[in-house]
């Protein structure tokens, strides 16, 4: 199936089509949903090639049938190969959540001689503790996006970075970060979270990045229901990924696989969508005295990596801002708790971490997700996270505007009484 999808050059036709070529072959519109655990064989021999097949990181349905579904799963297969024509690499390999996809990369870059990681900072905070705690029994230099050469070892396995940056959507320079690792071709391999770009906005293998992950979780899954993580790189990388994943087990059930397979060919629509209510919204945060920070790539005058033909292709679907304490300032426990009204007071938008879902979710990320991260940085006490979701932006306007307005007036009614 991998190897006879086609792949149209534009990305809403490929989104559509990826992973159902097969499907007129089959006689049927819709995915197969295939949740069998084992698989009877015709022959001892058919099990035995089948076994053979996928110890050489090959598809066993080609040999004789995937065998058992920790192996190999022909629901997740199919998700997998719509997944590697998104993001323009030969294969990708899908895994239980964002976090095994995360440790899966690690285990298949790490090798007896080489134990070493180069994480740059910031990064998504469960990683950040991952990578802090040894648990993986890796040794890691932290660095910023320009201290990557610097940081480089004889037994460095793998470079971690993470574009957009949470929650402060910088952008990290991609192909300097594969030039700061000795290049594609025979330097560090370099591993990047893709996720808040989603491969609509961004295709880090173009740039030279080896292993491309996302937690499905968010806006591939795009409707709040699958939990789920992907790689995508080449052949070889998927081999090792789908080898520690059957050492591990932590595999992507194939109902969850079904589900991120079927919001897909919405995905370049949504995100399109969420993009362009983010970025007027935070235009007319930017404008709004009641705001301290706002941040959005989109309020960066010609950012030099985002826009069309640059590694951003736009400002993507995520902002962040400060609410100001009755005090007036972003980083006090009066700001905390204006942020706390103003997430209390949101009628429209779900108070809620996560991000990509069909919803606007906000989120308090010095109160919630920054707090498992050692580093702090620009997260100040009134920061406000925004996934903007499909409603209409005047609607999501008024809910934060009177949310806004209540935050305040609680302030106000706080600080008279
Ligand atoms: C959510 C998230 C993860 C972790 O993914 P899970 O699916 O929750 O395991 C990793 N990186 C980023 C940027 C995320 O937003």
């Amino acid at each position: 199936m991998t190897s006879s999808d086609p792949r149209p050059a534009d990305a809403a036709t490929r989104a559509v089509h990826a992973g159902r070529a097969d499907l007129r072959r089959l006689g049927v519109h819709a995915p197969p949903l295939d949740l069998s655990t084992t698989y009877p064989f015709e022959s001892l021999a058919d099990a035995v090639g089948s076994l053979d097949a996928m110890m050489a990181g090959d598809d066993p349905t080609e040999a004789g049938g995937p065998v058992y579904s920790r192996l190999h799963a022909p629901t997740v297969a199919r998700v997998e190969a719509a997944l590697a024509a998104l993001e323009g690499t030969e294969a990708a390999v899908a895994f239980a959540s964002g976090m095994a996809a995360i440790t899966a990369a690690l285990l298949a870059a790490r090798t007896a001689d080489k134990t070493h990681v180069v994480g740059v900072r910031p990064i998504y905070g469960t990683t950040d503790r991952l990578l802090s705690s040894g648990l993986l029994g890796l040794d890691v230099t932290w660095t910023d996006a320009h201290g990557v050469a610097a940081a480089l070892r004889p037994d460095t396995a793998l470079v971690v970075v993470e574009t957009p940056v949470n929650p402060t959507l910088e952008i990290v320079d991609l192909a300097d970060v594969v030039a700061q690792a000795g290049g594609p071709d025979g330097g560090v391999p370099v591993m990047v979270d893709s996720t808040f770009a989603t491969p609509v906005l961004q295709q880090p293998a173009r740039h030279g990045v080896a292993m491309v992950m996302h937690s499905a979780t968010k806006a591939l899954g795009g409707h709040g229901d699958v939990l789920a993580g992907v790689v995508a790189g080449s052949a070889a990388w998927a081999a090792r990924l789908r080898s520690v994943r059957i050492l591990t087990g932590a595999v992507l059930h194939p109902l969850a696989a079904y589900l991120l397979h079927r919001g897909l060919p919405t995905l370049p629509l949504r995100v399109q969508r969420m993009q362009k209510t983010a970025t007027a919204l935070a235009a007319r945060l930017a404008a709004d005295a009641r705001i301290g920070r706002v941040y959005h790539p989109s309020l960066v005058p010609d950012h030099p990596l985002v826009g069309p033909g640059r590694q951003m292709s736009g400002p993507g679907t995520m902002l962040s801002f400060e609410v100001l304490g009755a005090d007036g300032t972003a980083d006090t426990p009066a700001a905390f708790n204006a942020a706390g009204a103003f997430l209390g007071a949101l009628r429209l938008a779900t108070p809620a971490v996560s991000l990509g879902s069909t919803d606007t979710l906000a989120q308090h990320p010095a109160g919630l997700t920054q707090r498992v991260a050692t580093s702090g940085g620009a997260v100040t006490a009134g920061l406000i996270r925004l996934s903007v979701g499909l409603e209409h932006p005047d609607d999501l306007w008024a809910d934060l505007d009177a949310a806004l307005a209540a935050a305040s007036g609680e302030q106000g009614a706080a600080s008279g009484g």
